[in-house]
């Protein structure tokens, strides 16, 4: 079977043959098959799209491009949340110490910035020495001794994603249900955890831009999961404007560890509490909703998931320092505000403008051997409803040059739209599927 004819019949639109999808996975992970026909064929998926049988094959082939950790030797029941992409989404970093405070495991296997979107990996590895590659021997036993990991794949766990993952990222094959599905899935299989909460984001700044497409996507997860064993709640959330008000990797980090200090933007806190007390309910911690944001509340206010946090980078390597000093996180050398021009209520708050903003700062990867800049990024200073005056300022360009500190400007100009008329707030929720 040639890889050709595999891309040929996806480009024709014809539905693949298990035996197609396993051959195709397995000849790109081992490196028979190249990067130049992996993405021609992802375009040809993004393009024509697959059954939900193809999308189920492509998950469990990814799975099987590695090894696939079974963390009930090591705790009961450990749970995992994995965000489909947006802007300023630095959730698990709060999550995850919130509900392994509260005595719930989590075993959770993150990404790296995806196109506009950033990526957790990239946020923790602001961090001087935070290690992202263990190996599974290591995320047990990680797990069994402090109830916290945030790794990244290794050679070993879903490698197939890992490369098909950092290839979309620079071909502009990212948005498709059955791609991020079958990515968000194959790493949530492979990383062994039992319970799986997803934040399905919807809006300008997530690959699902409708409702209708993050409902679809939500359900299609929900139910993989279940197919392989695990119990899978979906949430649907805004990503038309950023969460929070930290754009860019140490920036984001320094707002989560602030969140977890007791501080933080409303919006993400609240983002943060509901996302905890749905894992805390489905890992059996919490009874109900209620009870589990009470938890959630009190790991906050008494310390002990910012003590998480602090455990969870000692155990990856990564300094201390930095944490309890957070001054000593990477900066940037120009930072400068954008102002308004008008005075009004905030009726946009583009996030997509915004995350690609960060991304021509350096935050995220044009092309697959980029490296990226911890320090640069945007802090938003608005929400849509907002009132403003002519001269509040809008953003903070945190840039390491003069010239893309000036494109960033420009850019963010056609980010936000002010009406003379007052505008409701964006929901931060628009539903729950399980
Ligand atoms: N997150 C992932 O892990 N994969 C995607 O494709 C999108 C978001």
């Amino acid at each position: 079977m040639r890889a050709v004819d595999i891309i040929i019949k996806k480009r024709d639109g014809l539905e693949l043959t298990t035996e197609e999808i396993q051959t195709f996975i397995r000849g790109y992970s081992t490196g028979e098959i190249p990067d130049y026909q992996a993405a021609a064929w992802a375009m040809a998926v993004i393009l024509n799209g697959m059954s939900d049988r193809e999308t189920t094959d492509l998950t469990l082939a990814m799975v099987a491009s590695g090894d696939q950790i079974d963390l009930s030797s090591v705790v009961p029941i450990a749970v995992d949340k994995h965000s489909t992409g947006g802007v300023g989404d630095k959730t698990t970093l709060v999550t995850g110490p919130i509900v392994a405070a509260c005595g719930l495991p989590v075993g959770k296997m993150s990404g790296r910035g995806l196109g506009f979107s950033g990526g957790t990996l990239d946020k923790m590895e602001s961090i001087d020495g935070y290690q992202c590659q263990l190996s599974p021997e290591t995320i047990m036993k990680q797990l069994g001794e402090i109830g916290i990991v945030l790794a990244g794949q290794t050679g070993d766990l879903a490698p197939a994603d890992g490369k098909l993952y950092a290839l979309r990222d620079v071909t502009g094959t990212v948005p498709s249900i059955p791609l991020i599905a079958s990515s968000i899935m194959s790493k949530k299989i492979a990383a062994g955890a039992h319970k799986i909460v997803l934040d399905v984001k919807t809006g300008v700044g997530a690959f699902m831009e409708n409702l209708e497409e993050a409902n679809a996507l939500a359900k299609l997860m929900v139910s993989i999961g279940q197919l392989s064993g695990r119990e899978v709640v979906a949430l649907l959330s805004d990503m038309n404007q950023p969460l929070g008000e930290a754009v860019g990797n140490a920036l984001e980090l320094k707002e989560a560890v602030e969140t977890l200090q007791g501080g933080g933007p409303e919006d993400f806190l609240e983002h943060c509490l509901v996302v905890a007390s749905h894992m805390l309910v489905l890992g059996q911690k919490a009874a109900d909703l209620v009870a589990g944001r009470e938890m959630a509340e009190t790991a906050l206010s008494d310390g002990s998931a910012l003590a998480k946090f602090k455990q969870l980078v000692g155990a990856q390597g990564g300094s201390l320092d930095q944490i309890e000093d957070l001054s000593l996180l990477p900066t940037a050398t120009f930072i400068s505000s954008l102002n308004s021009q008008e005075t009004g209520w905030v009726s946009e708050v583009n996030a997509r403008i915004v995350g690609e903003t960060s991304v021509m700062l350096g935050a995220g990867r044009q092309k697959k051997t980029d490296s990226i800049d911890h320090a640069v990024g945007i802090m938003v200073h608005i929400k849509v409803g907002d009132e403003v005056k002519q001269g509040d300022a809008l953003f903070t360009i945190h840039a390491n040059r003069n010239e893309t500190l000036q494109e960033a400007m420009r850019m963010l100009t056609m980010a936000v739209k002010i009406s003379d008329r007052a505008v409701e707030p964006l929901p931060l929720f628009y539903g729950v599927i399980s």
